[in-house]
């Protein structure tokens, strides 16, 4: 894969950006918003800068991977002559169906379409395009650049071969491929989004604080993060969205989004991204402060 298009410059496009721009490929970086471009770009070169002070790469690569990224809000343009597309879009399965309609017509026929989604049918999303064949889960965990795990998730089409290219290129890009089936949630977030789901019931409830959780999960069971920071860092919209999927597509009540997650969203309350979840996060401070809602 020479060239790649990753479609969305969220918290997952910027990330998936950098480590293909780090390897050499060459990146387009595709968002209906200039302005989640720009931050995109400036949050690359803030990453790439910690990389330099640490000494894991040098000033030229930082330079060199910069330089190998291009920004598009068109998609047609951005898609045109590249080898594979990585869509890390927001999580809303009409969003992406449409999207992969698009992509489908107008990247090149030979181009591999993967999706970066949390939780939604890589079946689903490949039978809205004309290659179901070459459509494939390329599941990459945040922060991008520090996380080794790529699920690797084939939907019901996708031909051994473009699965045995994901997996190698996952492997070149530095990281470590897991192949899992294409179920609801797939295994990553099976797992870990009913336990964010399940903290927040527990903040809900009233059994415990917002500190006391994360402190419970960070002390007691060795995570180097509580549960609803991470879910802050997750996006609390994406946990949502993942909830939906398990709940609808497994068909059990367990799965059911906390209410108190539904208001947040609803209250524009997403995590670190808007500024505010269950902490406060101010620009340039690595300060811990609970949300005032919860004191
Ligand atoms: P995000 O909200 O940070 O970013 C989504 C971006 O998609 C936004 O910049 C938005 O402008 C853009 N977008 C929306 N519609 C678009 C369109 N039609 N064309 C191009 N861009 C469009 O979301 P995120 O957290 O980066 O998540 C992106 C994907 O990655 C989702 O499928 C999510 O489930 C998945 N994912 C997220 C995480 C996580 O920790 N946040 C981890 C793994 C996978």
């Amino acid at each position: 894969m020479s060239k790649v298009a990753v479609i969305g410059a969220g918290t997952m496009g910027n990330g998936i950006a950098h480590v293909f721009a780090m390897k050499g490929h060459e990146v387009n970086l595709i968002d209906i918003s200039e302005k989640a471009l720009e931050k995109a770009i400036l949050t690359i070169a803030k990453n790439l800068d910690r990389m330099v002070k640490k000494e894991k790469i040098t000033e030229k690569v930082k330079r060199e991977t910069i330089e190998g990224i291009a920004t598009f809000t068109d998609m047609k343009e951005g898609v045109k002559g590249v080898d594979l597309v990585v869509e890390a879009a927001t999580e809303n399965v009409d969003l992406k169906l449409k999207i992969f309609k698009s992509m489908d017509e107008f990247a090149p026929k030979k181009a591999i379409l993967a999706t970066n989604t949390s939780s939604i049918s890589i079946t689903k999303i490949a039978a809205a395009t004309n290659r179901p064949e070459k459509v494939i889960g390329m599941h990459f965990m945040n922060p991008v650049p520090v996380m080794k795990l790529v699920e690797v998730i084939p939907g019901y089409s996708t031909s051994k071969s473009v699965t045995k290219k994901i997996i190698q290129l996952s492997k070149d890009l530095g990281k470590i491929p897991v192949e899992v089936n294409d179920f609801p949630g797939f295994a990553a977030n099976r797992i870990l989004v009913p336990m964010l789901n399940e903290a927040i019931i527990t903040l809900h409830e009233g059994v415990a604080g917002v500190e006391e959780i994360d402190n419970v999960m960070k002390l007691g069971m060795g995570h180097p993060m509580g549960p609803l920071q991470l879910a802050d860092f997750v996006g609390l919209d994406v946990c949502l969205a993942i909830c939906r999927v398990l709940h609808e597509g497994l068909g059990n009540p367990k799965y059911a989004p906390c209410p108190l997650l539904v208001n947040m969203v609803m209250a524009g309350k997403l995590g670190k991204k808007s500024g505010e979840g269950f902490y406060k996060y101010t620009p340039g401070s690595k300060d811990l402060v609970v949300s005032s809602s919860f004191k």
